[in-house]
């Protein structure tokens, strides 16, 4: 399994193109803002998109949904606990926590963290975690935010810490000096990762 990754858009965004290498089926990670840079990659690669993987519903993550499917028709997912606060209209396929979403001949184990939103997920493979909003390089997402909670980002942050340190974190947007980083730097490194416990978390973020 190949990640391709792309800084796009006003926001700093990173979209995500995860490509199974033995099949060339590809599943695009929150598609926004240069939908037709990403229909190239496509036709240039030969990859073959199979299903669009969402994070959360935020504009910023999910603004090219439609121009992407109207290129090719193919299923939408986004947590369950996401999508009453999703408003595009897109049909959308519902994950919970462990489910398990294929690309081509790889899979993806869904991974409940919210906090920065109700349905925050994380999408892992054996070697990466694709984190959305919920940590970025050298920050995590906000937590002010409406369907926010500091409480269940907290949370996450933990669920999170405890996964293998050799993880390559790639964050939702490009919050940082590298643009991706293994989780066992980041748990020294992030200072809402490293915090000691939930109160040095409330201070740091300043809830
Ligand atoms: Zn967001």
């Amino acid at each position: 399994m190949l990640i391709k990754q792309y800084l796009l858009g006003p926001m700093a965004n990173f979209i995500y193109i995860i490509v199974d290498e033995s099949s060339s089926k590809v599943a695009i990670v929150d598609p926004a803002w240069e939908v037709p840079f990403l229909i190239d990659e496509l036709e240039k690669n030969q990859w073959e998109l199979e299903k669009v993987l969402l994070t959360h519903g935020h504009n910023d993550h999910v603004n090219g949904i439609e121009e992407l499917l109207a290129y090719k028709e193919v299923p939408v997912y986004l947590s369950q606990d996401e999508a009453p606060f999703y408003t595009p209209k897109v049909e959308l396929e519902r994950l919970s926590d462990g489910d398990t979403v294929s690309v081509g001949s790889s899979s993806l184990t869904v991974l409940s963290t919210p906090g920065h939103s109700s349905g925050c997920v994380c999408y892992c493979s054996d070697t990466n975690i694709i984190a959305g909003d919920m940590i970025f390089i050298d920050g995590c997402g906000r937590v002010d935010l409406p369907g926010s909670d500091p409480e269940a980002m907290y949370d996450s942050l933990r669920k999170v810490y405890q996964l293998d340190d050799q993880l390559m974190v790639w964050p939702g947007h490009d919050y940082g000096s590298v643009r991706s980083e293994r989780l066992g730097n980041l748990k020294k490194t992030n200072p809402y990762l490293s915090a000691v416990d939930k109160s040095d978390f409330f201070e740091k973020r300043g809830v």
